[in-house]
């Protein structure tokens, strides 16, 4: 699940407002002052570094334990219609429950599961690439931690004003939560039929219109008031400003040495039933 567009995720939790409507108040994380003689206890477990480095308002690290044997007996439990708020309960739970967790971005949110993943299992990943001009295929590994982080734009706005030529309301771009594909899942789940596209549906969560909206309205909005012009501005938006982990690569096929581009998949298989290399042999004979 790559940038910019995770088209999966999930809702745990109640959410604090009533169905549908979506809070989108920017949340501040004020440090903690404890008083003086406070005993301050030391993060649990281990660190991971953002890549939003903090500029999103909440903080630049995110803590987190070991995978339990129960944590994946869960994600097998998923099914189609709740994976990703599966995936979200479940990393969450496994970021000791960060308070800011669902205000992620969720390029952040890919990069610490990727990461944690990676720490857990195999850092290496394997798959095939279909070269584009013969159509050969070719298998290709890559080392997950040898990746490139792309960071976020120095002159990123944490929201970018824009005019609705249709209505004249001025709106409100941001980049797309935790909550945000929490709250695209569930929708689509209760509401089948709906046509709207999981990727229209985040970016339609992600405006903030300055009123409260339900997302049937935030959908209606984007379909009545919205250009196409315009919805492939807010598109280029998310795209421009997207970070985190740079899934994409190169590869020269061993047949035509022609040259393919295109993004690492991270399948559910690869958090469900990832592959660990234990020299099971060396384990016998260590008994
Ligand atoms: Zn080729």
């Amino acid at each position: 699940m790559g940038n910019p567009t995770p088209d999966k995720m999930f809702m745990d939790n109640p959410p604090e407002q009533p169905k549908e409507k979506v809070d989108l108040s920017p949340k501040v994380y004020e440090p903690v002052e404890q008083p003086i003689d406070a005993h301050v206890d030391s993060p649990v477990g281990n660190v991971v570094d953002l890549p939003s480095k903090g500029l999103l308002g909440y903080p630049a690290s995110i803590t987190h334990r070991e995978i339990m044997a129960g944590d994946e007996e869960i994600l097998k439990s998923s099914t189609n219609k709740n994976f990703s708020r599966t995936v979200n309960k479940v990393l969450k739970s496994i970021c000791n429950n960060a308070e800011f967790f669902d205000d992620m971005y969720v390029g952040d949110r890919d990069y610490v599961m990727i990461h944690i993943w990676a720490n857990t299992y195999d850092s290496e990943k394997e798959f095939e690439v279909k070269c584009r001009h013969c159509q050969h295929k070719d298998d290709m590994k890559i080392d997950i931690f040898r990746l490139d982080s792309i960071d976020p734009k120095d002159n990123m706005p944490s929201r970018l004003p824009m005019r609705v030529s249709k209505t004249g309301d001025t709106i409100k771009l941001r980049l797309v939560t935790v909550r945000d594909d929490n709250n695209a899942e569930e929708y689509m789940a209760k509401n089948p039929n709906a046509e709207v596209s999981t990727e229209t549906l985040h970016y339609a969560l992600a405006i903030e219109f300055g009123r409260p909206m339900s997302i049937a309205e935030r959908i209606q909005y984007v379909h009545e008031n919205i250009t196409a012009k315009e919805l492939a501005t807010i598109r280029e938006f998310h795209r421009h400003f997207s970070f985190g982990l740079d899934t994409s690569f190169e590869h020269t096929c061993s047949e035509c040495q022609g040259v393919t581009r295109g993004n690492i998949p991270f399948l559910p298989e690869d958090i469900i039933n990832p592959q660990v290399r234990t020299d099971l042999e060396q384990l016998l004979r260590s008994q």
